[in-house]
């Protein structure tokens, strides 16, 4: 096809305009936030020659990784993703190396505890009854092979076969009691953000798939999504990352408010403050709730405006106790554990020994979690601080340090890690959701295929979406040689 009919075929159509000319920057590619996938993208176009801007409405890059220096200045806080491995996370582990990070093994040494239930080794059921134990455990088996059924590119199609159910719904047609719904809930809270009731098996099913399974993501051995940390920030990948860019590539405190795409004159991108830039094309790495608040001329497709208005981001915050020792470890326990009456879903072990830095973070999700937010900043405190206290079930040492980030009030995330899609938008993406439309291409996390909601998935898709242009560009460039 050629071009101007690829644009009509696109719906773009020219636009006129009888007002002065204003000024414009211009680049051959814009990207539309400076998270990782953002970053590795503009990396990827700029090894291949093509000059870009990445346009982020923060005052920082990172986004969802944001990793601040204590008070005591022994060591980071991760206020956002922490979590990685150098078995599985290909392009993670090569960023690691390329930029001489240092990274941690997280701790797996020591019991676990489930709230009421107490203490169990590592890697073993939580203490239940026999028929508790055996039914969760045929629950976890089931959701684990089913994960590598579920057909990547044909949801609809998984959704008439696992039919439309939830979570909760899938546990309790296993037959699980209360106590093993909670811990179903405890899955779907801690890696999305929502009640098992609020998310389509099929969907969990298929997120999980992403990260090699239910058990690999959920693991902290090696090879497990929660097996390694950095020792100075995740948020050291972006910088690594931008410091390897063009000075000038990355345009902080900007957030997009409007693109124009157009067959004469390409893309017209403006800024909330009114600033313009011009390219040829768009990287949008923005998580795809935020798309229906931009306005897009010509309106994306019918599936994108969907998942747009009907994917709900879950409620993630998290809060950082900082102790003066590592009480746990002294108590034989590995600092993960599992929270039923109160806000905390879980705790794990964020200590870097290395620094001195004793800490536990606790995961305040769900739904629980977005109660608890409303409460005012020093109850919520205290509230997390007891919660820890009744969990691990003896009176622990008070903190001399906290932190807390509730990602759900950011007005550039709104949650995280990764919008859920109910079933009934699923049946209608029957065509790769994430294809680009007119010069617009998508990335970000939520767009892989791997590692969806993972730091892993967001490099994969920057580099994935940096690829489509490169393809188009240079076939032009080779098209306008002949
Ligand atoms: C609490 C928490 C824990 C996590 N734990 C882990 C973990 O252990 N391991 C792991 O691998 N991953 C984890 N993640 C997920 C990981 O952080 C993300 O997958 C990854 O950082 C996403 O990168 P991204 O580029 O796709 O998106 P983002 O980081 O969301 O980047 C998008 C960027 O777009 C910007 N933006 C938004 N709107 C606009 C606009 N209108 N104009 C311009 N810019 C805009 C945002 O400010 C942001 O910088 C966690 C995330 C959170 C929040």
């Amino acid at each position: 096809m050629a071009p101007a009919q690829q644009d009509a075929a696109f719906g773009i159509q020219p636009q006129r305009s009888s007002e002065p000319p204003v000024q414009e920057q211009k680049t051959q590619v814009i990207i539309i936030g400076g998270g990782l996938s953002g970053l590795q993208a503009a990396h990827d176009l700029q090894a291949a020659g093509i000059s870009c801007l990445i346009l982020e409405a923060r005052d920082r890059v990172g986004g969802k990784l944001w990793s601040v220096p204590l008070g005591s200045e022994k060591g980071y806080v991760e206020l956002g993703g922490a979590w990685t491995n150098d078995v599985n996370q290909p392009m993670v582990t090569a960023l690691v190396k390329k930029f001489g990070l240092e990274m941690v093994t997280q701790n797996i040494i020591g019991d676990c505890v489930l709230e009421d239930h107490g203490r169990f080794l590592y890697g073993s059921d939580p203490p239940l009854s026999q028929e508790d134990k055996a039914i969760f455990a045929e629950i976890r088996s089931r959701v684990e092979a089913l994960c590598h059924a579920v057909k990547a590119t044909e949801l609809g199609q998984s959704l008439t076969k696992h039919g439309e159910m939830n979570m909760d719904d899938f546990a309790v047609s296993m037959g699980a009691s209360n106590i093993v719904r909670r811990l179903v809930n405890i899955w779907t809270a801690a890696m999305l953000g929502v009640e098992s009731n609020q998310v389509s098996a099929v969907f969990f099913m298929h997120y999980c798939q992403t990260g090699g399974g239910l058990i690999q993501m959920r693991s902290d051995g090696k090879g497990g999504g929660q097996s390694m940390r950095f020792r100075h920030g995740t948020q050291s990948l972006c910088y690594g990352l931008r410091n390897g860019l063009k000075p000038e590539t990355v345009i902080c405190s900007t957030p997009v408010q409007t693109i124009q795409q157009d067959i004469s004159s390409g893309c017209l991108v403006i800024a909330r403050d009114g600033r313009r830039f011009r390219s040829d094309r768009i990287i949008s790495t923005i998580p795809s709730v935020f798309l229906s608040q931009i306005n897009i001329l010509p309106p994306l497709s019918a599936d994108k405006c969907w998942l747009s208005t009907h994917s709900k981001l879950g409620f993630y915050a998290k809060v950082f106790l900082v102790y003066s020792e590592p009480w746990w470890r002294k108590l034989g326990l590995c600092g993960l554990a599992q929270g039923l009456s109160g806000p905390v879903a879980l705790t794990r072990d964020a200590s870097i020994n290395e620094d001195g830095l004793f800490a536990l973070i606790c995961f305040v999700v769900g739904q629980k979690g977005a109660e608890w937010a409303q409460k005012d900043a020093k109850e919520r405190l205290i509230e997390v601080i007891a919660h820890v206290d009744r969990i691990y079930g003896k009176d622990i040492p008070l903190p001399l340090e906290t932190r807390e980030q509730i990602w759900s009030n950011e007005e550039f995330s709104q949650g995280a890690p990764c919008p859920v899609v109910p079933a009934s938008c699923l049946r209608s993406l029957s065509q790769d959701q994430w294809r680009p439309e007119g010069y617009i291409h998508f990335a970000g996390t939520e767009t892989s295929t791997v590692w969806k909601g993972y730091m892993e998935g967001a490099l994969v898709s920057g580099s994935r979406a940096a690829g489509e242009i490169i393809d188009i560009l240079s076939t032009c460039t080779d098209q306008a040689a002949q």
